[in-house]
């Protein structure tokens, strides 16, 4: 599904200079789940921008099912955008709380137009969306402010999959929930994956997190990859002293 070869991004110029990734490999293919992990600053969320083209590498390659992304203009690009979506940390921190659930749902959809043509296939599709994540029909006319934490995110997910994505990017998106509420969510997410076949790339920096969702794992240390491999395999024998160091100093 995807592919990334020698990924290198610096910001900043002169002593400013910083090399926030340097030469990373990556791959991960369709209905796996990659968990990328690393200390904070490694690169993972740049990574994640990277590979929903919001962000150019300044060498190396990323390859969709050998289409390079960068590469894309027009319908072209517009229809790569539906296949690789997002899931934050907190959807809603920056969104405007005046959007229903059902608005903020459907928003991919105004780019989108075509994916789901009438007014009556939107509202049902909501309507699907809401019962996927767990949610009840009810909740579409509810606003941000109504719903808890772990609702929230329910919604960005909801949101997430509107364009019928292969492959989502979760950036911490459970580290703000309640240990319990973040159980549910995890088990949406791996519902989802049963059910459709998404695949997701999921960074995380709670280890036992990434042990339970990931089937490999990608460890970063100062925008490099480190160690890539099988979950147990990272987990139980990891080859890198920083991944040692880091495994050793979880729960
Ligand atoms: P965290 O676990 O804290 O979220 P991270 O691994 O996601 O960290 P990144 O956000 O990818 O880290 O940042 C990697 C490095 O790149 C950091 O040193 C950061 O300050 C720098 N960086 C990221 N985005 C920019 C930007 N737009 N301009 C300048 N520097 C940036
Ligand atoms: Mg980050």
């Amino acid at each position: 599904l995807l592919e990334v070869s020698g990924v290198t991004k610096t910001f900043g110029h002169g002593r400013r200079r910083l090399t926030a990734l340097d030469g990373v490999d990556l791959r991960l293919r369709g209905g796996e789940t990659l968990g990328l992990v690393g200390e904070s600053g490694c690169g993972k969320s740049t990574l994640a921008r990277v590979l929903l083209g919001l962000e150019r590498p300044d060498a190396g390659t990323v390859r969709f099912d050998g289409t390079d992304p960068f590469t894309l203009r027009g319908k072209a690009l517009l229809a790569w955008r539906r296949r690789v979506q997002m899931v934050f940390q907190d959807p809603f921190a920056s969104l405007n709380a005046r959007m229903s659930a059902a608005d903020l749902i459907g928003e991919p959809w105004r780019t989108h137009r075509d994916v789901v043509p009438t007014a009556q296939a939107r509202e049902r599709r909501v309507r699907e969306l809401l019962s996927l994540v767990g949610l009840r029909e009810s909740d579409a006319h509810r606003y941000p402010d109504e719903f808890s934490g772990g609702q929230r995110q329910r919604i960005g997910i909801a949101r997430a999959l509107a364009l019928d994505p292969d492959l989502i990017v979760c950036d911490e998106p459970v580290s703000a929930l309640d240990l319990s509420v973040q159980a549910q969510v995890l088990n949406v997410l791996s519902e989802l994956r049963e059910r459709l076949g998404v695949s997701y790339v999921f960074i995380s920096h709670d280890l036992s997190v990434v042990r339970y969702v990931a089937d490999r794992v990608t460890v970063m240390y100062l925008g490099k990859v480190v160690e890539h491999g099988r979950t147990e395999d990272v987990f139980d024998r990891p080859l890198h002293p920083y991944t040692a160091a880091l495994m050793s100093a979880a729960p």
